[in-house]
């Protein structure tokens, strides 16, 4: 039996570090624009990095940020980066760890896509 089927690599995508909602434009909450560099996103480019449930001024609030697919790929990098540090299966095996696998898998993917 595999592991493997468990979650695709783009679920990950709602698992990335974002900026703090309410520091951000209405059209990058709205996940109208990147939410990283709030350039302007279309259907075909745009990842979708949600939804999330986050106060936002204060009040908890979803909201359905989207990235365009080089800020999308260097954060997917730099998670990749910082999870073998904090991951014990990583300090262990990283060639056993299905997150490793999946956040370079994406990586893959999102470098495709550019
Ligand atoms: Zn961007
Ligand atoms: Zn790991």
């Amino acid at each position: 039996m595999s592991s493997d089927i468990a979650s695709p690599p783009s679920a990950l995508l709602a698992t990335l570090d974002l900026p703090d909602p309410s520091r951000l434009l209405p059209t990058q909450v709205r996940g109208a624009t990147c939410v990283w560099c709030s350039e302007r996103l279309s259907g075909a480019t745009a990842m979708d990095l949600g939804p999330r449930m986050e106060p936002i001024l204060g009040i908890a609030g979803r909201w359905f940020p989207r990235g365009c697919v080089p800020c999308t790929l260097q954060e997917v990098l730099a998670a990749y980066k910082t999870h073998g540090m904090s991951c014990e299966q990583c300090v262990d095996d990283a060639t056993l760890c299905n997150v490793q696998r999946a956040l370079r898998a994406l990586a893959l993917e999102l470098r495709r896509s550019r």
